[in-house]
């Protein structure tokens, strides 16, 4: 397997990772004991090559959604929800795949973090207008999202980002997220499409 040159990205003005890593010291927001992500349900593990887990792929979580449909207010204060019928090609975040033509979607603004903070961004997502069966099969990277380049945006525990990296359409997800986990403080990493920025999945490390 050739080896990637994964550059990691720090903040403006700041010389590396570590730099970076040293200027901003973790606080947890207070009454927020929870890493980001941490209400993720719909998780399973993804081992490589039979050896041992590496990282967990979660879908957005049913619970939130159920309570974003129910109220019909999003992330973002918008109410009521948006309504699409799918195209075909939409990519549905609760079950980590991409729609069929005439799927019923909604189109919400969604924050993928428990807490909130500089980095928590809000922004749009599709998913089923009802709950769907989400993610169940997912011991792999999500298959219908491979060759989709992406951006990998690495965080720490309290939901700071300490680096990442372009995955091109011919990289390996699994390659690359091996990568990034290898370097210290990376908790987690959110997959965005590089276009638009719009959030896909989170990628959890399994100590
Ligand atoms: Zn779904």
């Amino acid at each position: 397997m050739p080896s990637r040159s994964c550059a990691v990205v720090s903040g403006p003005g700041h010389r590396g990772r570590a730099t970076y890593l040293r200027e901003l010291p973790v606080r947890m927001p207070p009454g927020c004991q929870q890493p980001p992500g941490s209400l993720l349900a719909m998780t399973t593990t993804t081992t490589q090559s039979g050896g041992a887990p590496t990282f967990r792929a979660l879908a957005l979580p049913p619970a939130r959604l159920d309570h974003i449909r129910q109220t019909g207010t999003d992330d973002g204060g918008n109410h009521p929800l948006r309504k699409v019928t799918a195209e075909g090609g939409e990519p549905v975040r609760c079950c980590l795949r991409i729609a069929n033509p005439g799927e019923e979607l909604l189109l919400i603004a969604y924050r993928p973090f428990d807490c909130p903070g500089p980095y928590a961004e809000t922004g749009p997502v599709f998913i089923h207008v009802e709950r769907c069966e989400g993610y169940r099969e997912s011991t792999q990277y999500p298959e219908q999202f491979r060759g989709r380049p992406q951006v990998f945006r690495c965080y720490d525990a309290a939901g700071n980002i300490v680096g990442g990296c372009l995955l091109n359409a011919t990289d390996e997800p699994e390659v690359v997220i091996a990568e990034l986990f290898s370097e210290p403080g990376v908790e987690r990493i959110h997959t965005r499409n590089v276009i638009y920025g719009c959030y896909m999945l989170e990628i959890a490390s399994v100590a």
